[in-house]
């Protein structure tokens, strides 16, 4: 060999020994970066924890959250409020009601026929109507007159099939989706607003009498028969289908739950008395806390940039309006602290950005590519070519937080079930499982988006309370959707709390 050519060999085997370190490099620090990714992981795994264990703990606080809700006002984050409905609808109500449902930018009014038979479809007619903006922030006339103007149109349009006798009053149940204290079942006192309202003349007014004294001015004779929460109307046409309904859970863009108390375990409220020995209690459990529940640094942040913090705690590691933004958080962690893909996307670091539907879609990938998620990192977080493995890596971020959520739910439906002697345990102060206690059937109403648009959230609710309970108790424990409880559900406790009812002492 010349020395020319062996000049070259040494020369390319510099150039080959360069780039192989400079590969090596890479690798090495890939490694490092994947080694981060799987940390953040590994961390959000361990911080989202829920074993059948805590789970159980998780039951055992919230029945004792419920006792101390009971027991005095103030004395938990459970407000364990009143709703002085004592008579749930049977399937035996006959004739026309009417509902109302103002919770949001729309409302909602609503006809439903009754014909004394439970019938797995209730007729009934719908009309929604947005209000107007500037309405939302005027006085209260203002707003029910606009109200009672709509109602009006509304039975103006209906033909003779209302069945109404000419004798009878119109009843309506309204629905009104804002922290309320009520009196009776037909009135109650708004506590504030939420959701973009602010009529500041109404704030510890009486809201069915708001709008019954606009019904007057436009001379629409109607009475408001009942004044609902939507967790109440959801247990209302859940008990109205099946009778063994004794709880309602909703799971939508927030969480509550409302369930049939003793009236004797209401310690609050001395000497109430109602004809069945009964009352619905709206637990406002989605403001539930206790140091078992499995709490990340991602919830904390979630919490303390949010307009609420310290609380509505138990809503926000469960529902809807956050899930999507718990794994937005995750990801973006991950993506900072990794620098696995280089500089990321403001889009990213934006709140809320990524909704619930779109990060279950995500979950719920099943392409063998994960063309769904690679879909979504670019068109909505705006992070295009997202290699395979980090795909599965935001799967499975997916599944942690959407597991613990639906997991977190279950034990939430146990502790109430524990509290009424439902749990198969013999009730609170049962202390552990009895294979002697027969259970009876037992029947808990769902209704939100969250629960019946996303499958497995479905799945892992569904599983948790099976480990909860044990199968033996929880084969006898139904959840059974129900559809439009805010409105059908209203209508129906209408006619259950109706002014002609002779016989006011129904056995629940
Ligand atoms: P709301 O709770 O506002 O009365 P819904 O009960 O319909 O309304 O619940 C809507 C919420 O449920 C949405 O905000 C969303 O968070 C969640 N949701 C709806 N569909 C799905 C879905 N397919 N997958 C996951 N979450 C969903
Ligand atoms: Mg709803």
């Amino acid at each position: 060999m010349g020395r020319a050519a062996a000049g070259v060999a040494v020369g390319v085997a510099a150039v080959a020994c360069a780039v192989a370190a400079v590969a090596v490099g890479r690798r090495i620090r890939s490694r490092g970066k994947w080694k981060r990714v799987a940390r953040v992981l590994r961390e959000v795994e361990e911080g989202c924890e829920g074993s059948v264990g805590r789970l159980r703990q998780v039951v055992d606080a919230m029945a004792v959250e419920m006792h101390a809700g009971l027991a005095s006002e103030g004395g938990s984050k459970l407000k364990m409020l009143l709703t002085y409905v004592h008579t749930l609808p049977n399937g035996t109500e006959k004739g026309t009601y009417y509902a109302l449902h103002l919770g949001s930018t729309d409302f909602r009014a609503l006809r439903v026929h009754l014909h004394g038979q439970q019938s797995s479809v209730l007729e009934h007619e719908v009309e929604q109507q947005p209000i107007p903006q500037h309405l939302m922030t005027s006085t209260s006339k203002d707003l029910f007159d606009f109200i009672a103007s709509s109602l009006k149109e509304f039975i103006e349009k209906e033909g003779n099939g209302s069945e109404l006798s000419p004798d009878r009053r119109r009843e309506l149940g309204f629905t009104f989706s804002f922290p309320v204290k009520q009196m009776s079942v037909s009135s109650g006192i708004l506590i504030k607003w939420t959701k973009g309202f602010s009529i500041v003349d109404m704030v510890r007014i009486d809201v069915p009498a708001c709008l019954q004294e606009a019904l007057a001015r436009k001379e629409l004779d109607m009475r408001v028969a009942a004044l609902v929460n939507d967790t109440v109307g959801t247990l209302a046409l859940g008990h109205y289908h099946d009778s063994d309904t004794v709880a309602s859970v909703i799971i939508g863009t927030g969480t509550n739950a409302c369930y049939l108390e003793r009236v004797d375990g209401i310690i609050k409220c001395q000497g109430l008395l109602t004809t069945s020995g009964y009352m619905v209690v709206n637990m406002e459990w989605g403001n539930f806390w206790s140091s078992h529940l499995p709490r990340t640094s991602y919830d904390i942040d979630l919490d303390s940039e949010s307009p609420n913090p310290n609380d509505q705690g138990f809503e926000k590691m469960i529902s809807g309006m956050y899930l999507g933004d718990i794994v937005r958080r995750v990801i973006l962690r991950m993506l900072l602290e990794s620098d696995i893909l280089g500089p990321i996307s403001s889009k990213l670091s934006m709140p809320f950005i990524l909704r619930t539907p779109m990060m279950a879609a995500m979950h719920e990938d099943d392409s063998p590519d994960l063309r769904e998620v690679a879909r979504i990192l670019k068109d909505i977080l705006e992070i295009p070519q997202v290699p395979l493995k980090l795909r599965k890596v935001v799967v499975k971020v997916c599944d942690v937080v959407t597991r613990r959520a639906a997991r977190l739910a279950a034990a939430g439906i146990v502790g109430i079930l524990k509290k009424i002697g439902r749990d198969g345990s013999g009730g609170i102060t049962g202390g552990g499982r009895r294979s002697d206690v027969k259970m009876k059937r037992t029947v808990v109403a769902v209704e939100g988006g969250l629960y019946s648009g996303y499958t497995l959230f479905r799945e892992y609710l569904h599983e948790a309370l099976n480990e909860i309970l044990g199968e033996d108790i929880a084969k006898h424990v139904i959840l059974k959707v129900t559809e439009d409880g805010s409105g059908i559900g209203a209508a129906l406790l209408a006619a259950s709390h109706s002014s002609y009812n002779v016989d006011t002492a129904k056995m629940l």
